[in-house]
């Protein structure tokens, strides 16, 4: 159970919200992709309609713990303030005088953003004396930023110690969508694994690998199990290092039932570069001087057979360089079965969201993550530190704290 915004009054009370604002900005410093502004719009308009007089933190770029005005949050008020429907005040620093006369300023109702928080070294350090600073702005913390909530900084986990925290609405929907996926699935589960490097995602299929009833691979990271295996891979990517390991996932999941299904059939060619001559060929056939670039044919009816019946599914990662073109295939196909499937489907993790959005089938599936090393981390098993907050004893918290 984990405390969230549905739970606490918040008339009258100095709000502060952690969002994850940092949004690409152009030479002009206009918003040239607002969806994280949007993405946590229902938090804000839920405490500003109940009265709550918000606080808006956030960081921007990585300004390194100095003050960078390439970095400020100031070009974003006036969108904001659009958006929301009213006017947004700023304050000039995230702590002290500068930001204490703004905030004590606020109305029920009324709104107020801080200066980007990483232009203080101590954020990043999770300092205690700062996180301190922080929380003295507010009564009540809330946090939206799953995409920084793998990181212990003292506006995401720190600020935690002095004032109660709450999840907001962006942040429940991501516990409650990787949670499912990770404790307690509808079954069957089955999690689709691809990407570039097993490396990147060992602790990801080690910890799903107990849970899942299938585990679909593809790929580059598939070249690693399909060499392990003994297949020549030809050039295709292969994480030497890392044949042992692909070996024994391969024999955990055989021992404990779990089936693992990887690429039969291959597209190859002799270099990632659009509209290059390809070949569709078995995997014993890899040619010495090409390389696995898609799944084939055969694998993605293998894939779909497997997915038809799921009732749960997981997606993390590419099944091919889907960036270039014919080699999207695999992944368009894969990211059209996930749409019709009559599933909960979960897409998180770095490249397979921005596959998912460009196949345009992001509004298609259950949930699609926006963090990627915090989906990653939730679902390797971690306890995250900016989630953790939410579960936290609030008797137990650090004396002085603001119950
Ligand atoms: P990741 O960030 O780990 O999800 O990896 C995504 C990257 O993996 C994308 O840039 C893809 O182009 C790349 N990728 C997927 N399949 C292959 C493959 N067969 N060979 C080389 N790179 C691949």
């Amino acid at each position: 159970m984990f405390r969230t915004i549905r739970d606490i009054a918040l008339s009258g009370r100095k709000v502060l919200v952690r969002v994850d604002f940092n949004v690409p900005l152009d030479e002009n410093r206009n918003i040239t992709d607002d969806t994280r502004i949007r993405m946590a719009l229902p938090t804000l308009n839920h405490i500003l309609d109940n009265g709550g007089r918000l606080v808006i933190m956030s960081h921007l770029g990585r300004p390194k713990g100095a003050v960078e005005p390439k970095y400020s949050l100031k070009p974003l008020v006036a969108h904001l303030s659009k958006l929301l429907g009213k006017p947004v005040q700023f304050a000039e620093d995230c702590i002290g005088d500068k930001a204490a006369s703004v905030v004590n300023s606020l109305k029920n109702g009324e709104v107020a953003m801080l200066e980007n928080l990483r232009f203080h070294k101590e954020e990043e350090k999770n300092d205690p004396a700062f996180a301190k600073a922080l929380a003295a702005l507010g009564d009540i913390f809330v946090s939206d930023a799953f995409g920084t909530a793998h990181r212990a900084h003292a506006s995401t986990a720190g600020i935690a110690d002095t004032l109660p925290a709450y999840a907001g609405f962006l942040m429940e929907k991501e516990i409650n969508y990787l949670g499912k996926v990770t404790t307690s699935p509808d079954r069957p589960l089955v999690a689709i694994m691809g990407g570039a490097k097993v490396s990147d995602k060992i602790l990801v299929i080690e910890n799903l690998l107990d849970k899942v009833d299938a585990l679909l691979i593809g790929g580059g990271m598939a070249f690693t199990f399909l060499k392990a295996q003994g297949y020549n891979i030809g050039k295709s990517l292969c994480e030497h290092d890392k044949l042992e390991l692909a070996l024994s996932l391969i024999e955990k999941a055989k021992n404990s039932g779990r089936k693992i299904l990887l690429p039969t059939d291959v597209v190859t060619a002799a270099e990632i570069k659009e509209g290059v001559p390809t070949k569709t060929l078995d995997i014993s056939k890899i040619p010495e001087n090409e390389l696995g670039l898609d799944i084939g044919p055969k694998t993605i009816e293998a894939f779909a057979a497997e997915l038809k019946g799921a009732k749960t599914v997981l997606w993390n990662g590419p099944m091919g360089v889907f960036e270039t073109k014919p080699f999207d295939n695999g992944t368009r196909k894969i990211a059209e079965l996930l749409t019709s499937l009559h599933a909960i489907t979960v897409v998180g993790g770095g490249d397979s969201v921005a596959a998912i959005e460009q196949m345009g089938a992001a509004d298609k599936v259950s949930h699609v993550s926006t963090g990627g090393g915090a989906c990653l981390e939730f679902l390797e098993g971690k306890t995250l530190p900016g989630i953790e907050i939410f579960s936290r004893n609030i008797k137990e918290m650090a004396e002085g704290a603001k119950v």
